[in-house]
C-alpha cells in the first residue's frame, strides 16, 4: 500500500500532489498540532504479506524488494491478544494489508480473529484489488460477518471495478476506494531516503505524512511507519547499513500500558534521520526495475 493506503495520511498526500509543491511545508505546518498529538486508540497496519504482485516503483513498504513472507495466524493472534489485554480491546483502526494481502491462502481465518480481540473498533483489509475477482464466496461471507470493510487502493492499472463492486452490495460488504477512479493516482509522492542519515529527525518528523499514523505491527513489535518496519528489504538488496535500533521501535510485551505506546509513537525515532522531506517529490507511477534511485 502506498500513496493512499489510509485516510488521513492519504488526504495530506493527495492533496499534496494537487497543490504546488511549495505549499506541502504550508500544509504539514498548518496539521502539525493536531497530525502528532498522542492518539487516544491505537491504528495500526500489519502485513499479512510482505510481498506484492504489482510492484510499484517506490513503493513505501518496500515489497517489490520484500521476500514471500507471510503472517502466520498464530503470531496474529498472539500480538492481538497482547494489544486487546492493554487497550481493553478498543481500537481506532486495524488495516490488514502488504504488500498484498490477498497473497495470503489463509487470509479468511485471520478475520474472525481480529474481530474478536477487537469487537468495536475499525477493521479493514487493505488490497491493489488484483485478486479480487478470484475470491471465493468465503473471503466475501467472512468480511461481512466480522463486519470488516475492503479498501481498494486504485493504481493505473485495468480492473473490473464495477464487478467488485456489484460483489460487495451482493455480499453486504462496505468498500472504500482510496484514490480517484477518475485520475487512477498517477502521481505519487516521494520521501527520499537519505543514505547517509544526516537529517534532522524532528524535523523530518514533523514533515512526515506518516508520523504519528502508519504504525506497523511487525512480530511483537510496533514501529512509527513501514520504512523503519521494513528497511532490511532495502539494506539486503543495495547492500546498505541503515539502521534500526531498539529506539526505534516499541515492544509491546514490554510496555505496561497503551498510554507508553502511544506517546511513543507520536515522538520521532533516531531512524527519521534517514528521511530527506526537503527533497520530496512527486514521481509518475510505474512499475519497479529495483533501482535504488526509486526510493532515494
Ligand atoms: S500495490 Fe504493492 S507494490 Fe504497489 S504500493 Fe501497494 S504494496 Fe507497494
Ligand atoms: S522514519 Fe520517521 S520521517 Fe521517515 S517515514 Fe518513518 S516516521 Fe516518517
Amino acid at each position: 500500500m502506498s500513496l493512499g493506503n489510509r485516510i488521513e495520511s492519504f488526504a495530506l498526500g493527495t492533496l499534496s500532489t494537487l497543490i504546488p509543491k511549495f505549499n506541502r511545508s504550508f500544509l504539514m505546518k498548518l496539521t502539525e498540532a493536531n497530525r502528532l498529538k498522542p492518539r487516544k486508540l491505537l491504528r495500526l497496519d500489519v502485513h499479512l504479506a510482505d510481498h506484492c504482485n504489482l510492484n510499484c516503483r517506490g513503493c513505501e513498504h518496500l515489497s517489490p524488494l520484500g521476500e514471500e513472507k507471510l503472517l502466520a495466524l498464530d503470531t496474529f493472534e498472539r500480538d492481538c491478544a497482547r494489544l486487546s489485554e492493554l487497550s481493553g480491546g478498543r481500537i481506532a483502526e486495524l488495516s490488514l494489508l502488504g504488500g498484498e494481502p490477498l497473497l495470503h491462502p489463509r487470509l479468511t481465518e485471520f478475520l474472525p480473529v481480529a474481530r474478536n480481540y477487537f469487537p468495536s473498533g475499525r477493521i479493514q483489509v487493505a488490497t491493489n484489488g488484483i485478486l479480487l475477482l478470484k475470491q471465493p464466496p468465503d473471503f466475501w461471507e467472512a468480511l461481512h460477518k466480522n463486519r470488516i470493510r475492503l479498501c481498494v487502493t486504485v493504481y493505473p492499472i485495468t480492473i473490473n471495478h464495477d464487478e467488485i463492486k456489484r460483489l460487495g452490495k451482493k455480499h453486504r460488504v462496505e468498500i472504500v476506494y482510496w484514490g480517484s477512479l477518475k485520475h487512477m493516482n498517477k502521481l505519487w509522492e516521494k520521501m527520499p531516503i537519505d543514505l547517509s542519515g544526516a537529517q534532522d529527525a524532528g524535523e523530518s518528523f514533523r514533515k512526515c505524512y506518516a508520523a504519528n499514523y502508519c504504525f506497523q505491527l511487525v512480530e511483537g513489535k510496533i514501529y512509527p511507519c513501514f520504512r523503519a518496519a521494513y528497511i532490511g528489504y532495502f539494506n539486503r538488496q543495495f547492500n546498505t547499513h541503515l539502521q534500526v535500533t531498539a529506539d526505534d521501535y516499541i515492544d509491546i510485551y514490554k510496555a505496561k500500558t497503551i498510554q507508553e505506546l502511544v506517546q511513543f509513537l507520536c515522538k520521532p525515532v533516531p531512524f527519521c534521520r534517514y528521511c530527506n522531506m526537503k527533497q520530496v517529490e512527486y514521481t509518475e507511477w510505474g512499475v519497479s526495475k529495483k533501482e535504488i534511485s526509486e526510493w532515494t
